[in-house]
C-alpha cells in the first residue's frame, strides 16, 4: 500500500451523487458494479498497478458505488487502464471492470473530459492517417531488415477507405467526435505473475 492510499478516504456525503453509480451500471458493460464486494483481486492482478501504485482499480469501483463522480471522472487514473481484461477475467464477481473503465472514460470525454494526449492523437489521425508519420529515416531503418518503403499520404488513405466504404473517413471522425465518444481498443496481454493483495 503506497502513501496516498494510507491517507483516510474522506467522503462527504453531502458532495456524494447518489445517481453516479446506476450511470455507470446503464453503461454497457456497467450492469455488474453492484456486485463488487471489494475483495482486491482485480488491483493484485493489475499490470498497471506493477508500474503505478498509486493506480487502483478496486478503488475506483469503490468509489463509482459511493457517488464520487468528480474524484472519478476528473481523475487521471480512469485513462491509466490499459484495457489488458486481466481483472475482469478474475473478478470472482463477474464485474466487467475493463468495459466499466472504458464507460467511465467515454462519461469523462462527454463531459469534456477527455485528456490532452488522447485529443492530439485523434488530431494527428485526422491530419495524417497515422500517429507517426514515416520519413527517409523509417524507411530507410525498414529498408536495413528488408520492409518495404512506405510512401502512402493521408489524402491516398481517404481514397482507399472511400473505395472501400464508400464514406468519408474524415466526415466519419468528425461525426463521431460530434457526438462526444471516445472508442477504446482493447488489446489482451498475458498477466505477468499471479499475486493476492
Ligand atoms: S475483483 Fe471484482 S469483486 Fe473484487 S474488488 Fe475487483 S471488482 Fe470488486
Ligand atoms: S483492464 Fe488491465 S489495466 Fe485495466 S484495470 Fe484491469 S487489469 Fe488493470
Amino acid at each position: 500500500m503506497n502513501d496516498a492510499e494510507k491517507k483516510p478516504l474522506v467522503v462527504d456525503l453531502d458532495q456524494a451523487d447518489a445517481g453516479f453509480r446506476d450511470e455507470v451500471a446503464r453503461e454497457p458493460g456497467g450492469e455488474g458494479i453492484l456486485k463488487c464486494y471489494a475483495c482486491g483481486t482485480c488491483t493484485a492482478g493489475c499490470p498497471v498497478r506493477d508500474v503505478s501504485e498509486e493506480y487502483n482499480p478496486r478503488r475506483i469501483i469503490h468509489q463509482v458505488l459511493l457517488g464520487m463522480r468528480e474524484d472519478v471522472l476528473d481523475s487521471e487514473f480512469i485513462w491509466y487502464c490499459s484495457t489488458c481484461f486481466t481483472c475482469q477475467e478474475r473478478c470472482p464477481q463477474g464485474v466487467k471492470i475493463t468495459d466499466i473503465m472504458t464507460a467511465l472514460k467515454n462519461m469523462a470525454a462527454r463531459s469534456g473530459k477527455t485528456p490532452k494526449a488522447y485529443d492530439m492523437q485523434r488530431n494527428l489521425i485526422l491530419e495524417m492517417g497515422r500517429l507517426y508519420e514515416l520519413d527517409d529515416f523509417d524507411n530507410k531503418k525498414r529498408g536495413k531488415i528488408n520492409l518495404p518503403a512506405i510512401h502512402m499520404k493521408w489524402d491516398e488513405l481517404q481514397t482507399m477507405y472511400e473505395s472501400v466504404t464508400g464514406k468519408s473517413m474524415k466526415k466519419e471522425v468528425e461525426e463521431v467526435d460530434s457526438q462526444e465518444t471516445v472508442v477504446v481498443k482493447a488489446v489482451k496481454v498475458k498477466p505477468k505473475k499471479e499475486e493476492t493483495e
